[in-house]
């Protein structure tokens, strides 16, 4: 499946937010948001967008948000279109139905565990075949999990450095409540799904719901 080969950081800075793309270099002085003060790319010096002096229109705010969200989740548009249609389709409010499908993506859930450091990370790993769901290899990144659904690593990739590498980070930094972790057979269990309070609290999803919507 395509996807986007170009510098993660380029896009944080079209965004002028920081969306985490790259681990461990996220949470040091060497992000490029951090060091640019969130300058657009192209636009040495005050650029526009929302940390810029011009004000955006309705539709770019609408238009920035629903990308920030897609390339925060790493998700192409065409597959960012099927979640929302299904998140339309779902019962409750739309917006919240999008994140809450996007938080239960098998890759993001991955991520979410502490196995890998950023989503693209845990992409890879499952699309290397180390994950394993309910004990048979799944290897569908945008699979959406549901309640009582068990992620595990592979036996064969316990001891990959990258996982144990991950999760030894991850101790210190919790673990959502809507997940069970259980450390010693580096398994997680769905208990719930997410609540709105449990999502990424920087999303304006209703500027994403009107996106779609125009
Ligand atoms: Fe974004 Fe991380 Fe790059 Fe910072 S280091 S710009 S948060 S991808």
């Amino acid at each position: 499946m395509a996807r986007y080969t170009g510098p993660s950081c380029k896009q944080c800075r079209r965004e002028s937010v920081k969306l985490f793309l790259k681990g461990d270099r996220c949470f040091t002085p060497k992000c490029a948001i951090e060091r640019r003060s969130g300058t657009p790319p192209g636009a040495a010096g005050g650029g526009r967008g929302p940390r810029g002096r011009q004000r955006i229109s309705e539709y770019a705010a609408q238009l920035r948000e629903k990308q920030k969200v897609r390339r925060m989740y790493g998700v192409l548009e065409r597959q960012f279109r099927r979640h929302f249609a299904l998140a339309v389709r779902t019962p409750g409010m739309t917006g919240e139905n999008l994140l809450r499908i996007l938080e239960t993506r098998l890759d993001n859930v991955v991520f979410r565990t502490g196995m890998a450091t950023s989503r693209k990370q845990a992409r890879q790993l499952v699309n290397h075949g180390h994950i394993r769901v309910n004990g048979r290899k799944l290897g569908i990144a945008s699979a959406n999990l549901k309640i009582g659904d068990i992620v595990s690593v592979r036996p064969q990739s316990t001891n990959l450095d990258v996982i144990r590498n991950s999760l030894e980070r991850s101790e210190s930094m919790g673990t959502p409540a809507w997940l069970s972790i259980d450390a010693g057979t580096r398994t997680a269990k769905i208990v719930a799904l997410p609540e709105r309070d449990q999502l990424e609290t920087t999303i304006d999803e209703q500027l994403i719901v009107e996106f779609y919507s125009r």
